[in-house]
This record gives C-alpha cells, sequence and structure tokens, in this order.
C-alpha cells in the first residue's frame, strides 16, 4: 500500500493507513485507539481505513472522527486507489466474497525485519464457528508458483536469507489453480528454482492437509526449516467438533510422532483458544493433557472471543475471567514445554538467523541469545546465519555461543 501510494504521487508525510485486524474485539479495540490517536496527533493527514474489520463493516468505521476513506480488502491493493485525487473520493468496498483471484505483489523489502515474509494464499473456504476472516478475506485463492519463484527471488537478491510463506489457510494452497498443485507441489518447485534461498519456512498449517510431497520435502530438504506450526485451537475431540476444525486429537498426534520421525528434535508451534463456549473443567483439562503429553514448545494462547455473527457466538459462553485464567494456565503449560525442549538443544550446535545484533531464532525456531566472550552480546548484523553452540537457557529460550 505504502509502494502503491508513493508511485501514485501521493503526499505520504500526510496520509495514515490503518489496516484493521477482525480477529478479536481486542484487535478492533487497538485500531479503534489507534485511528483516534493518529487523528489527535496529526489532524491535517488523510485518514485511510482498511483490512478485515473495515471490509466487515465499512460503516462503522467511515464514522470514525477524522477517517477520509474506507477500503476494503481487495480494493487496498489496486494501485488506483492511492492516487492523490481517489484520497478524497469515498470509500470503496468491493464483495470479498466474490473475489476469485488474489494479485502478487512484489514486495522486496520488510523495514526492520531479517526475515522476508509471501503471501501465497488468501482467502478461506472452512467455516469454523468462532471465526470471522472468511468474510474479512473472501474464499480460498492463490498465487500461481511462477509469481512466487519471482517473489522469493527478488527477496533473495535483497539479501533475504530466510522466507516465510504465509496465508489464511495454506495447506487449501493451490485448489484453484490450473493442475491444482498442492503446496507440496509449489514448495518443491520454488526450492528448484531459487537454490539460493537458504531457509524456507511455513506458516500454520491445517493438520489434516499436509500433503505428501511436504511430508517428502520434511524429510528430505534441509532448507525446509524443522518447525512446524499448527491451527491446534483444542485438544479435546467435542471442543473441536463444536469448532467444527477438520481434525481430532488423534489426527493431530499422528502429524506429530510422523513429523518428528523424519525430522527429529523438529519444533512445533500451535494455537490454542482458552474457554471456547461450553467447554467444562474437564473438556479444558483435556486440552492441558493432551499438550503436556504431546510437548509442543511454543503455544499461541488466545482467550476465546465471541464475533457477533458467527455460529459459537450464540453457544453458551465461559464467563470471561474463566477464559483469561484458562489462558493463563495453558501459556504455563506452554512455558514449561517450551523449556523442556530447549534443556534438550544444550551442547547442540544451532544455526541462527540473527534479529538483533544479540540474538534470533534457530532453525526449530528457538529463541537464541548469542552471547560473546564474558556474556556480552555477540554483535551480529541482523540478517546474518550464524552457528552456534548452545550452552544454557534462560526464561525466553537458549544461550548460545558462536561456534
Ligand atoms: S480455517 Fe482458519 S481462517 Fe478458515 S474459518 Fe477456520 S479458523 Fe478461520
Amino acid at each position: 500500500m505504502r509502494g502503491h501510494a508513493a508511485r501514485q504521487g501521493a503526499a505520504l508525510g500526510e496520509l495514515v493507513i490503518v489496516n484493521t485486524c477482525a480477529v478479536t474485539t481486542e484487535a478492533e479495540r487497538q485500531a479503534r485507539q489507534a485511528i483516534r490517536r493518529a487523528h489527535r496527533d496529526r489532524p491535517g493527514a488523510h485518514i485511510v481505513v482498511t483490512g478485515c474489520a473495515a471490509q466487515i463493516d465499512p460503516a462503522r468505521w467511515a464514522a470514525l472522527p477524522g477517517v477520509s476513506r474506507v477500503l476494503g480488502n481487495e480494493d487496498k491493493l489496486r494501485p488506483d486507489a492511492w492516487t492523490p485525487a481517489a484520497l478524497g473520493a469515498g470509500d470503496r468496498v468491493s464483495d470479498i466474497m466474490a473475489a476469485t483471484e488474489t494479485a502478487a505483489h512484489l514486495v522486496t523489502e520488510f523495514s526492520g525485519r531479517s526475515r522476508a515474509f509471501v503471501q501465497v494464499q488468501q482467502g478461506c473456504d472452512h467455516r469454523c464457528t468462532f471465526c470471522i476472516i472468511p468474510f474479512g478475506r473472501g474464499p480460498s485463492r492463490s498465487v500461481p508458483i511462477g509469481a512466487v519463484v519471482e517473489q522469493v527471488r527478488a527477496l533473495v537478491r535483497s539479501g533475504y536469507r530466510e522466507v516465510v510463506l504465509t496465508g489464511v489457510d495454506v495447506t487449501s494452497y493451490g485448489s484453484d489453480l490450473p493442475g491444482r498443485p498442492a503446496l507440496g507441489q509449489m514448495v518443491r518447485r520454488l526450492l528448484a528454482l531459487v537454490p539460493e534461498l537458504e531457509r524456507l519456512r511455513l506458516s500454520s498449517l491445517d493438520p489434516v492437509e499436509i500433503d505428501e510431497d511436504l511430508w517428502r520435502l520434511l524429510a528430505e530438504e534441509p532448507r525446509l526449516m524443522p518447525h512446524l506450526h499448527l491451527s491446534l485451537q483444542a485438544g479435546a475431540d467435542l471442543v473441536l467438533k463444536r469448532m467444527k476444525r477438520r481434525h481430532l486429537t488423534d489426527d493431530v498426534r499422528r502429524v506429530v510422532d510422523r513429523a518428528r520421525a523424519l525430522r527429529p528434535g523438529i519444533g512445533f508451534g500451535a494455537d490454542v483458544i482458552a474457554g471456547f463456549p461450553t467447554e467444562t473443567e474437564a473438556l479444558f483439562a483435556d486440552t492441558l493433557d493432551f499438550l503436556r503429553e504431546l510437548a509442543l514448545p511454543y503455544l499461541h494462547v488466545f482467550p476465546y472471543s465471541e464475533r457477533p455473527g458467527t455460529p459459537a457466538a450464540r453457544m453458551p459462553a465461559i464467563p470471561v475471567g474463566e477464559r483469561r485464567e484458562r489462558a493463563a494456565r495453558l501459556r504455563a503449560l506452554g512455558a514449561e514445554n517450551a523449556a523442556s525442549f530447549h534443556r534438550g538443544l544444550v551442547g547442540q550446535i544451532v544455526r541462527v538467523l540473527a534479529e538483533t545484533a544479540g540474538g534470533g531464532h534457530s532453525e526449530q525456531f528457538a529463541p537464541v541469545r548469542l552471547v560473546g566472550e564474558e556474556g556480552a552480546g555477540d554483535g551480529r548484523t541482523p540478517g546474518e546465519v550464524v552457528e552456534a553452540r548452545v550452552t544454557g537457557i534462560d526464561d525466553k529460550g537458549v544461550v548460545a555461543k558462536a561456534a
């Protein structure tokens, strides 16, 4: 969006873009706060509001003081939405459910980040009962392989050594493309066509949709990072069914076992919702037991937040305090799992993508603090890959010394 606005001659100094998120009520509250702050601090600026919350309910955002324009999620990616004349031309929010393709957007720099992100898929055809995302992002559509390759090449040329492939429902990649290439096939071609890419990581995966090509790559391809982030959400079958997820706990057990057999020492992340409607203390205990059994180290825990218009918002709710308390227990378990995963790395050599002068993440996605002589920071350049021996753990991750 910044690139389009600059190329169309908009005065960037007088433009504030607020890209809203609708995934929780809290995310929307923060977006409203950001708009109020922008209006207060820069009263003359054009404030353009876009993103999922704006797509779902444009009128609500257009009514906020200081907002010049509301743009839909497809509309924000059209260059002509950003001409100086268009900035005062009223709202433009097209029907996202009618979107049939997703454009590739050549981005060559992520300011302040050492890893680059490439969106290969957009939208979602599933209807998990808690989720509003399909109404903000529209149906599932994929970026053709050629465009993904071109984008990754451009990023590698700009100096990025690690690329993360992202999407709303990335495991549904390809079903709308000619020949229906699955995610694994796309990743295989990408790695073959961009041999200079050192590290490739995948964002959140749906556990039951990992295809055979992807499994083979996990076993054979060292440039595919030994790290899977699973869209798990709960560890109790009844809750998973009420969420209308497509996996049960046994499916996840099989995925985790298979991945560990193919790539010993692989790191796992998982998204988990605490206090989903109807989740009794016993069902919650099942989730805790399951996550303890699977020993997944990197848990992203969210207390359940109702989204008006979703089926889950009409189910019997758990009190908010209870949701927060369960989230805290899940996070505590996550910290225990992470500590034991990190203890297992002590003595090993890890390859770290430096994000700051003093640390970054290993291939398994363990947070690494790099120390030099006498425990001082190691003075690394962000973006560089460092081999280091893990000497211990701290409360955030592992401590390692350049090997
Ligand atoms: S698969 Fe993900 S994006 Fe799609 S409805 Fe379910 S939670 Fe939402």
